[in-house]
């Protein structure tokens, strides 16, 4: 089967949804995506590896290779969009439309369209002039759980010299990121009267010392830590929701927080 045209290869990826979401009732599988580009691979070459995420599903990732070896270049994206909300869209996200020069799609940028530019460069590269590896990873839901990247970090032969992520930085190369971790912290304390605090054991108070401490380091990071290529150059922290007690006069029992994170590449602290 010859490789379809650049534009086609767009077309058809747009044309297959493969919406993830945190709802149940809104997400999709990627195995369409995942198929059609498995198959473009071994056109060009490729041998392909399909990995099914733990937990199932329907999620799947691609890892592509062609050349022998470690090193190598990957070129890597994720095959998943957000969902879409109709009534702002002026064209079926599933068609790729263009328009003034420009092509709409959900996916287009991001970042389902970057396989089509790949794979129609890799077509016009001469095969006999390849000295070393070439790698296309292709990853699911990466707009919810990054579940398909933390998979692939498990794969026990993967080691490219280089990669490149294909998501849209406004045509500038972005060659370091943040980190970013988010997660909760849940206090367990004990509830009762309010009018008796000893026989309990106040959550929000100890919540209360939970945020001292993270206020602090907080503090720690943003002038301990700087790299300028960054907008904002230091770690960040936020609290971002907190949740604890039931009444007013009753001890709080529970007091749960969720916070994000994001560090500097090579942070250790
Ligand atoms: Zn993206």
């Amino acid at each position: 089967m010859p490789l379809p045209s650049f534009i086609s290869m767009y077309q058809q990826l747009i044309a297959a949804p493969s919406i993830s979401a945190i709802e149940d009732n809104l997400c999709m599988s990627n195995k369409n995506v995942i198929e059609l580009l498995a198959n473009w691979c071994e056109t060009l070459g490729f041998t392909c590896e399909i990995i099914e995420l733990e937990g199932g599903k329907g999620r799947f990732n691609l890892l592509a290779k062609r050349g022998e070896g470690d090193g190598g270049l990957m070129l890597a994206g994720h095959t998943d969009t957000v969902p879409f909300d109709d009534s702002r869209w002026n064209h079926n996200p599933f068609k790729l439309t263009e328009l003034d020069n420009k092509l709409y799609g959900l996916g287009s940028i991001d970042m389902k369209g970057f396989f089509a530019f790949v794979l129609h460069a890799i077509s016009e590269l001469d095969e006999k002039q390849q000295t070393q590896p070439i790698l296309i990873l292709a990853t699911a839901d990466e707009e919810t759980t990054m579940a398909g990247a933390q998979q692939i970090c498990k794969h026990p032969n993967l080691k490219p010299a280089r990669c490149i992520i294909g998501e849209p930085t406004d045509m500038t190369p972005v060659f370091m990121h943040k980190g970013h971790m988010s997660t909760a912290i849940r206090v367990v304390g004990r509830s009762g009267h309010s009018s008796d605090p000893e026989r309990g054991l106040n959550a929000i108070e100890v919540m209360h010392k939970v945020i001292t401490k993270l206020m602090f380091l907080k503090e720690q990071l943003k002038h301990k830590y700087s790299i300028n290529h960054f907008e904002i150059p230091y770690p960040t922290l936020n609290l971002g929701n907190i949740h604890g007690g039931d009444n007013a006069n009753r001890i709080c029992g529970c007091c749960e927080m969720h916070i994000d994170m994001r560090p500097l590449p090579n942070y250790k602290h």
